[in-house]
């Protein structure tokens, strides 16, 4: 961590300052029903009622935000002074990319306002004059407020006008901290952005118990600690001050690094508060590390989807097993797809997001599928693979090693049942030695549960390793293709 604090410690100082909240439009629905790690997260389960879009004037079914609305009301009252920097047009695509970013996985769409009234969400480009009448330390870079906390709203159902720069919803980016390539997704900035807009939408800080949020074991006080099971991370929820799996911390002054969406357990939660995207349709995600450089949380529900990394000039690790959100797993927030060296960057998947396809790149890559992918075609290079049940894979024209997780791969799901039971159902291999093709075949009806292709050793899961070299001995001594392998399996 570097000396200077990825943003406030959101809103402390003014708690004292009880106005009580409108919960007209901010339902509590409390925390009651969430055991998993999302629960470090959720401020305390109040969010805003976009339900019938009620809180949407116009009346055309998208939220409003606005930029540096409250600023501007409020100028006379806070100072007198302009304590704002209008935006570029570069920041206000920002701002723009962080709210569709959000609609990829909330059922939400985002509408600017030029009018403050008309807005849930308020992001101010807060100059120095704005800290310094405030009375925060320049350090700063930005603070936000959650549903319910600090609301100034004048109650009228029909109109309700907000009355303080303190207003629910409201953040403040400290301007001291824009540079150069600060609006592009992915800097360090805008990571920043997400991470205050994520507080305005109603989530705390892992570290701590902001609203009635649990604190991530490991971490309390101490939002520089990695945690118990080391879920307090950038790249698993931008509400962290915890920059490991950048190479260049926090104050990084590039254009790229961090993240470009919210995280994997990001995603859980707002999706707890406020729902699921529609994830029709097949997409496919193209990972190339090197020309990407930003970490993003994957969320596609249904439909064939890929990792296509047959761009990438580097070889690369696919991981399509999905965060598991356990309140005790290192896993919580899933694993990584991304270069298997040096500068870090790439995916992680949501839960429940699913990756049917997997291609490689045409180097040396790590591929570990997950249940629920069905093909993996390898790529040229010497490729390692995790294949779990129900897998078709196709190597590349290097040396391929294929470990089985499980005795089904590349056999319908429906016989999968059947042979977890009875593994012995499984028990003859045929090798090809002109194609280096190794199958699977049922023993009693023959046919093939399982190919792999182009392979150099094959390896079951807590068995030893079977090289080619091996089978070919074998099949020499027996001179016949088919053999009984239950010495293997
Ligand atoms: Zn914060």
């Amino acid at each position: 961590m570097s000396k200077i604090p990825k943003s406030a410690p959101s809103t402390r100082g003014l708690e004292t300052n009880s106005r009580s909240a409108i919960s007209l439009q901010l339902p509590t629905i409390g925390l009651g029903s969430v055991t998993n790690v999302t629960r470090t997260i959720i401020w305390g389960g109040r969010k805003w009622n976009f339900s019938g879009m009620s809180s949407d004037p116009s009346g055309n079914g998208k939220i409003g935000y606005s930029i540096n609305g409250s600023l501007k009301r409020f100028e006379s009252v806070y100072g007198g002074s302009a304590q704002y920097n209008d935006p570029t047009v570069a920041e206000r695509t920002m701002i723009a990319n962080v709210m569709s970013g959000i609609s990829e996985f909330l059922p939400i769409e985002f509408e600017y306002k030029a009018d403050f009234n008309d807005s849930i969400i308020d992001v101010n480009l807060a100059n120095s004059l704005f800290w310094s009448y405030q009375g925060f330390s320049p350090n700063v870079v930005g603070i936000g407020l959650p549903p319910g906390e600090y609301s100034d709203w004048t109650y009228d159902p029909v109109n309700p006008v907000k009355t303080s720069i303190y207003s629910d919803g409201c953040l403040y980016m400290n301007t001291n901290y824009a540079h150069a390539g600060h609006t592009n997704p992915g800097s360090w900035y805008y990571s920043v952005l997400l991470h205050e807009i994520g507080h305005a939408m109603g989530l705390a800080h892992p570290f701590d118990n902001g609203g009635v949020s649990t604190i991530m074991p490991g971490t309390s006080g101490r939002p520089a600690y990695p945690g118990k099971y080391r879920q307090n991370d950038f790249i698993y929820t931008v509400m962290t001050y915890r920059l490991d799996e950048s190479v260049y911390g926090s104050g990084g002054i590039t254009s790229y690094g961090y993240n470009e969406n919210y995280g994997t357990i990001d995603v859980a939660a707002l999706q707890w508060l406020y729902g699921r995207a529609d994830s029709s349709g097949n997409k496919t995600f193209e990972l190339n590390p090197v020309s990407t450089r930003t970490w993003k949380a994957l969320y596609d529900s249904s439909g064939n989807n890929t990792i296509d990394a047959s761009g990438s000039s580097v070889a690369v690790i696919i991981d399509t097993r999905r965060a598991n959100l356990s309140a005790k797993s290192t896993k919580a927030g899933g694993y990584v797809s991304t270069r298997r060296s040096n500068l870090k960057a790439g995916f992680l998947l949501s839960n429940p997001t699913y990756i049917k396809n997997i291609v490689g790149s045409n180097y040396n890559d790590l591929i570990n599928s997950g249940w629920y992918t069905n093909t993996i075609d390898t790529g040229a290079g010497n490729n390692t693979v995790n294949a779990f049940p129900n897998t078709t894979v196709t190597c590349g024209s290097g040396s391929n090693t294929v470990n089985v997780h499980g005795f089904n791969v590349d056999i319908s799901s429906a016989t999968f049942a059947n042979v977890h039971k009875r593994k012995r159902a499984y028990k003859a291999i045929i090798v090809n030695r002109i194609n280096k093709t190794v199958s699977l075949r049922r023993r009693r009806t023959g046919a093939v549960v399982g190919t792999f292709r182009n392979i150099s050793s094959i390896k079951f899961k807590r068995r030893r390793k079977t090289t080619m070299a091996r089978l070919y001995r074998i099949m020499r001594r027996r001179r016949r293709t088919v053999m009984n392998v239950k010495r293997f399996v």
